[in-house]
């Protein structure tokens, strides 16, 4: 007789976008790190597209809804919210839920600003939210129409149960 050996893990996807903001109040923040340069993006909170994707990634394999239903837009209380402490949050829903994140990975698709400046920095602070590796990549438009209107993150991230 065979022993299922196969671990128990779960794979979970998050995409996320938003259009480029006409306000040069606002900051441009990624991985929660400001961008001085910008431009920034429209959102109700930071619009921080990799945190967000991340924690859609997360939440997905852990069969917990998605960020909206766990921070709804309508909700004021999230208005200019910092999206590193809603991935943190996020994460430890995850944690309550019996499952562990081995790693995170994202790729956001720009033409700028360059994030190789910022990368380690965002690095930090995605991987301390998530108490788990996390990879930045970073990938151009080349000029593909749609796309260049915002800044976009497609993410994945991997779960093994605690038990
Ligand atoms: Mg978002």
């Amino acid at each position: 007789m065979t022993t299922n050996s196969v671990p128990n893990l779960r794979i979970g996807q998050g995409f996320d976008v938003h259009p480029f903001a006409d306000d040069a109040t606002r900051p441009l923040v990624l991985g929660g790190v400001a961008f001085p340069e910008g431009p920034a993006l429209v959102g109700h909170s930071d619009a921080d597209v990799i945190a967000h994707a991340i924690t859609d990634a997360i939440l997905g394999a852990a069969g917990l809804g998605d960020i909206g239903q766990l921070f709804p837009d309508t909700d004021a209380a999230h208005a200019g919210a910092d999206s590193i402490a809603l991935l943190t949050i996020a994460a430890e829903r995850v944690t309550e839920a019996g499952w562990s994140v081995v790693n995170a990975d994202a790729t956001v698709i720009l033409d700028a600003p360059k994030l190789a400046p910022h990368r380690d920095a965002m690095i930090a602070n995605l991987s301390a939210a998530l108490g788990a590796p996390v990879s930045v990549k970073g990938k151009r438009t080349e000029g593909v129409a749609g796309l260049g209107g915002g800044i976009q993150c497609q993410a994945v991230a991997l779960l093994a149960a605690n038990t």
